[in-house]
Parts: structure tokens; sequence; C-alpha cells
């Protein structure tokens, strides 16, 4: 471990490797980060031959920590599965792509490509310049080299996972990666427990439409893995998802209704309300104002539905 990487590890919050219970022949570690910025859960799945990695953490730092851990299992890194073009679940690829030492497969949908490529929102350019060092410049960000079809099915050491891609919800996508001999779903952030979720991008009634098909398509899922917060089955995870994304709609809704306008007392309403019906929800240091920027967001969405 050089100097910096020891400087590094101290001052990062400490990560708890957890591993849950083996499913056939496999393992599915997932490696929670906890503040100071945000939680950000990535997972490892453990194969007879390695390990397939789903996302990749938003901070340098964090990766090198997840990648200390990682190096326990004393196996390859196999491939890496991107699930959608938000920073901090590709942040990390850097330092595990140096740590495989070699060409492995970075898999995600075109759409997510050419995200990352494009930085069209200009993530990669706030990030840089709030995280400076400890997130990579947009040259230094290994594109995906593998892109996915939706319902293409990866056979990685044996271990089948199918890639669906659902467009237009938390992202300009998400690709869902599902093991149908296992029934558990790695899901992005389509859903969130109790983190207050990102829908600034105000594409929430796509992003229902996703969870009840999701829902529909897949009735006997076991488990499911969200981006940011402990995996739970789709019961409980999703029912949640899809309670709170109406809920906040219909708020924003209600103060739309007289005059188009969402003033600043009705955003501080829209706000006490969300925090008298969903008093544990936490939210990323890394956005301030989510609340609002998500008010703002979902009303822009709103009023384009209904003209
Ligand atoms: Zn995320």
């Amino acid at each position: 471990m050089s100097l910096l990487g020891t400087i590094i590890l101290s001052v990062s919050q400490p990560i708890v490797a957890q591993t849950e219970s083996n499913r056939d022949n496999i393992t599915i570690h997932n490696y929670y980060t906890s503040p100071p910025f945000e939680e950000i859960y990535y997972y490892a799945i453990e194969t007879e031959e390695g390990l397939i990695l789903i996302d990749t953490g938003r901070l340098l730092s964090q990766a090198r920590y997840a990648l200390e851990n990682l190096q326990q299992f004393n196996k390859p890194i196999l491939a890496i599965l991107i699930t959608h073009p938000h920073t901090d679940h590709f942040g990390g690829l850097p330092v595990f792509l140096e740590a495989a030492g070699r060409d492995i497969p970075i898999y995600a949908s075109q759409i997510t490509f050419d995200s990352i490529q494009s930085d069209g929102r200009g993530y990669i350019e706030n990030r840089n310049r709030q995280l400076g060092q400890d997130f990579p410049d947009l040259e230094e960000i290994p594109l995906p080299n593998s892109i996915v079809e939706d319902g293409q099915t990866l056979t990685i050491d044996g271990v089948n996972i199918i890639a669906y891609d659902f467009p237009t919800n938390e992202s300009d996508t998400t690709t869902t990666y599902y093991l149908p001999a296992q029934q558990v779903m790695f899901m992005g952030d389509l859903v969130n427990g109790n983190k207050t979720p990102g829908l600034f991008e105000g594409n929430t009634g796509n992003w229902l439409n996703t969870l009840r098909e999701i829902q529909q398509r897949f009735p006997d899922l076991q488990q499911v893995y969200p981006g940011h917060t402990k995996p739970d089955s789709p019961n409980v995870l999703i029912t949640a998802q899809i309670d709170y994304i109406e809920t906040f709609r219909n708020l924003v809704s209600q103060s739309l209704e007289n005059d188009e306008v969402v003033d600043d007392e009705e955003k501080q309403d829209i706000a006490d309300e969300i925090e008298r019906l969903y008093p544990d929800y936490e939210t990323s240091l890394l956005l301030p104002g989510l609340i609002e920027i998500n008010i703002n967001g979902v009303a822009e969405e709103l009023k384009a539905e209904s003209n």
C-alpha cells in the first residue's frame, strides 16, 4: 500500500463488506459506504473464478477502499456492469480497471455510453469542480467498451445475467441486471428505500411506468439490489418508491392547480409535508436543496404533461 493510499484510507469513512447467503454457485457481496457525503452501495457477484462488479461508486478514495475489501476474495475482476449514467455509479471505474490489470468488459447500454461520453447534463464537470482530485476528469473516465442490448443475456463464468434497459426514469436510462436462476435484480437508483430520490430530471411519470412494468414482468423476484440502500424484497422497495413518487407528484400537482406556479410558500409546504410523511428519509450532502430541485423538476414535467 502506498503512502497516498494510507492517507486516503485514514480519512475515508469505514466501508463494511457484507456477505449474503450463498445462492447456488454465487455469492453477492455488497459494499456499504457511509457518509460524510452519502451512502452508495456497490455490489460484487462472486463466482467460482472471479468477481463481477455492479457499479463502482463515485469517489476514487472510496473505490480504493472497496477494492481492498474485494482483495480478500483473492479473485480477479471479470467484468463491470454499469446501471446508469450518474457519476456515483461510474466515478470509481479507473480504480477497478487498474486493479484488473487488463482489458475487461465494461457493460452498459448505448444510452448510458452516450450520456457519459457527452456529459450532456454537465454532471461530470460539476462533480469535478466539487470533488477535485477525488473524482476523475472526463478524459480519465473509461467509457463502456461492451454495449448491452435490451434483453441480452450475458454469461460470465457460467452465471447468466440478463440486461433490461428502461429508458427515461431516474436518469436517461436504467439498465437493470437480472439473474434468472437466482431471481434477483440489480436496479440502480430505480428504488431508493429511505434515501430521497432524485426526481429533478423530470421523468417521474415514466419512472412510475418502469416500476409497475417490473412488478408485472417479474412477479417472482426475490430480492432487489438498489444503489443507495440495503437490498430488500421488491414488495418493500418497489412499493415504497411508487408511493413516494405518487405522493410527491400529487403535492406538486395540487399547488400547480390555481396558477400553474409553485411559489416559495407552496414549496415550503410541500417540503414540510414530505418531511412529515417520510421523516427518516436522508439526502446526499452532495445534493443540497434536493427537495426544492425535485419540486422544480416535477413541476416542469407536470406542466408539460398537461399541455
Ligand atoms: Zn445513485
